[in-house]
């Protein structure tokens, strides 16, 4: 049996896997906030309470709002205060007598993408989060790649290039701040809230996503122009990331892949941003949507 784990701030769901990773079973609990050891033990009982359910020790891989640093082995999760800076994978396989995996989530939902039935066939996958932020996970034969630290993959914190800001009118461009202390990072523009962010800036209106959505699909000029420029903005961050990476398949996850408009746009706007001999990659819609963290996070334990 594989288990995936993806551990939230406020939540931690285990999710149960046969080798198909069909989901067997799942249990959800409250994130521990108090001490490190009580986080621990809440993990503890969910991987030996499944254990019992199958009569056997099952593989432990989980999901993390961060990463596990490849060279410290500490895990930098910020928004899990009592496990951060922690050894939490040698502690965890200590208590658990078995090797414990952790991987970024955007590079969990990558993953499971990658091991859909229909996508299997797509030797370098590229996942892309537009949600509350932006992030990417990098899958190559069925592994994620994850680099010498465990970065690889964070695109959110890529920053705005020449063609983006002349699109955004230089130095009448709106310059948000980013939560890694940097300024400028695509995970504030080309994200559900980057959206929104921009079309405030733009436009002079607060809207939601969903508003400006609905009065795109009604005809409405000024979310027209918006989306045109959205798109493009998309198109010229979108298409830097596929000449660096050449992906045989990109699949959209997040708030923001829902807008259906995108699949239709963004591969007419995109061959601008490539060079010539460069092919747009197909380009889908997420199908796991939010039991992606944990079947990812199953599947570290698979191989092809
Ligand atoms: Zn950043």
């Amino acid at each position: 049996m594989l288990y995936g784990l993806d551990i939230g701030g406020t939540k931690i769901e285990l999710a149960a896997f046969n080798e198909k990773l069909e989901k067997q079973y799942s249990e959800r609990i409250e994130t521990p906030k108090d001490s490190y050891q009580s986080w621990l033990n809440a993990i503890v009982q969910l991987v030996q309470r499944a254990d019992e359910k199958f009569g056997c020790q099952g593989s432990v891989g989980l999901g993390v709002p961060g990463f596990v640093n490849r060279e410290t082995g500490l895990a930098e999760i910020t928004n899990i205060r009592v496990a951060d800076n922690q050894p939490i994978l040698t502690d965890l396989a200590a208590l658990l007598g078995r090797e414990v995996r952790a991987e970024n989530d955007a590079n969990c939902f990558a993953l499971s993408e990658a091991w859909d039935s229909e996508n299997q066939q797509y030797p370098f996958v590229l996942g892309l989060i537009l949600g509350t932020g932006f992030g990417g996970g990098l899958v190559f034969n069925g592994k994620v790649h994850s680099g010498k630290v465990g970065m690889a993959g964070e695109l959110g914190h890529l920053q705005l290039n020449y063609h983006a800001l002349k699109l955004l009118g230089w130095d009448k461009a709106p310059i948000f701040p980013c939560g890694c202390g940097n300024q400028a990072c695509l995970d504030t523009y080309l994200s559900g809230r980057g959206f929104e962010m921009l079309y405030q800036a733009l436009k002079g209106e607060s809207l939601t996503a969903k508003q400006i959505i609905e009065n795109f699909y009604a005809g409405e000029q000024t979310a027209v122009e918006f989306v045109e420029l959205f798109v493009e903005f998309s198109a010229i961050s979108i298409g830097n990331i596929i000449t660096a990476l050449d992906p045989h398949l990109i699949v959209l996850g997040g708030g923001l892949s829902n807008f259906d408009y995108l699949y239709e746009a963004l591969p007419k706007a995109l061959p601008a941003h490539l060079m010539r001999s460069a092919k747009v990659p197909l380009i889908k819609k997420a199908k796991y949507g939010d039991s992606g963290g944990v079947r990812g996070a199953a599947a570290l334990f698979l191989t092809k």
